[in-house]
């Protein structure tokens, strides 16, 4: 079991006082603290190896060369990918998902071909999809979910037909929380040839994911939200779809030979690697997975689902208090409003308390449409939170519902 003092001694951040009350982290849906090692790394990174990447033959170059790889090589492993070929570094999942629909759209999507997304998806896996809708003149199409925010899995078969290219699924929904049965989902679409997208970036820092045993296609997630840097993330891609995609942007390090007449593009996974990349960005994210790692994800997974039934049990007591996404599969979030107090009043006057949560659409307003609702008050959990902490939100909304 995880040794939670500890672990908080390892994120500076937490150690904080905000309005002379101690900080009280429940926004790691958005983004989540860094451990010192972390901290450390990038520092390091700028005293001591600076240097860019995959262009020069001296000392610094060749230094910052390996560690990039060597993340390249850590986040492969983490994901269980076949090959570092298939670990591409994005900038978040927004991109991660940009690139995809773009790339893939290009080369196999055509007019009244269908892509299929879910009813509780971030807005960075619905948006993209529908500019590839417009540009191709492809239809767009939802796989609805239940009033407990959980996926109706069986309306899927309803919505696959000939014209079908993809579905672009999120793992956990950071609305709402839920986990979705993706290993069915992707079995089912393979069964009609359909590959399929997941959005795993409120699902990789929470439990382990391995992405051939699950066969996804394409899985994307972002660094900061996984204890490492901004500005970074990665997209996990098959070989097969990645070496058949054309690039997704075009500069330097993505191609092989450049002429007037003709450019021919690298190897994966630099094809998609334009530019000068966020190399720190990815090398605080080698540190950030080696850190969980120690930690190890089963046991964060673990603690973190304890924490969840906790606040669970704990903020379900308070009678005008509502919580959206009760699925029966959840992972670390809760997403609730009260009764008669405008989410954003009861999110500052928990600020003043020294808590932090997120309030509003959480970049899913079809959820909230969905709900009929302008928005919710999240806490999202991380393993570094506590049941203390989770009982000063319950005092807190009890002082709140008081004061109004
Ligand atoms: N998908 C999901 C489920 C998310 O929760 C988020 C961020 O909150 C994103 C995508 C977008 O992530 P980023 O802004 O890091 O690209």
């Amino acid at each position: 079991m995880l040794d939670i003092n500890k672990i908080r001694a390892d994120f500076p951040i937490l150690k904080q006082t905000v309005y002379n009350k101690p900080l009280i982290y429940l926004d790691n849906g958005a983004t989540t603290q860094k451990p010192q090692v972390v901290i450390d790394k990038i520092i390091d990174c700028y005293t001591k190896i600076n240097s860019n990447i995959h262009r020069g033959v001296h000392f610094l170059s060749e230094q910052a060369t390996l560690e990039y790889e060597n993340s390249r090589l850590l986040v492969k492993d983490f994901l269980n990918a076949a090959s570092t070929a298939e670990i591409i570094f994005t900038r978040g999942t927004t991109e991660a998902i940009n690139l995809v629909a773009s790339s893939f759209s290009e080369r196999y999507i055509k007019a009244d071909d269908q892509i299929i997304v879910s009813a509780m998806e971030h807005h960075s896996n619905i948006v993209p999809w529908q500019i590839v809708c417009e540009r191709k003149n492809a239809v767009l199409k939802v796989i609805p979910m239940n009033s407990s925010g959980e996926l109706m899995t069986e309306k899927i078969a309803e919505l696959i037909n000939d014209k079908t290219k993809i579905i672009a699924l999120t793992h956990i929904s950071n609305a709402l929380g839920t986990v979705n049965p993706i290993k069915n989902i992707i079995e089912l679409a393979h069964a009609h040839n359909i590959p399929v997208l997941i959005d795993a970036a409120q699902s990789v820092q929470h439990l382990s994911i391995d992405v051939q045993d699950l066969d996804c296609d394409f899985l994307a997630f972002s660094g900061h939200k996984i204890y490492a840097e901004t500005g970074i993330g990665i997209l996990y891609g098959k070989e097969k779809w990645l070496n058949e995609m054309p690039p997704y942007q075009g500069g330097g390090d993505m191609i092989k030979t450049v002429s007037f007449e003709k450019s021919t593009w690298a190897d994966l996974p630099l094809k998609f690697e334009a530019g000068t990349s966020n190399y720190i960005g990815a090398i605080s994210l080698g540190e950030a997975i080696k850190y969980i790692k120690n930690v190890g994800i089963n046991n964060i997974y673990e603690y973190e689902a304890e924490l969840l039934s906790y606040a669970t049990t704990l903020l379900q007591s308070i009678p005008e208090l509502k919580i959206y996404g009760t699925a029966e599969h959840k992972a670390s979030v809760i997403s609730f409003n009260l009764k008669n107090i405008h989410q954003y009043d009861a999110g500052t006057l928990l600020d003043k308390l020294g808590i932090a949560v997120r309030t509003g659409t959480h970049c899913a307003e079809p959820v909230m449409q969905f709900f009929g609702i302008t928005g919710t008050i999240r806490a999202s959990l991380a393993f570094y939170n506590t049941k203390q902490e989770i009982d000063a939100l319950y005092e807190g909304i009890l002082r709140i519902k008081k004061k109004f």
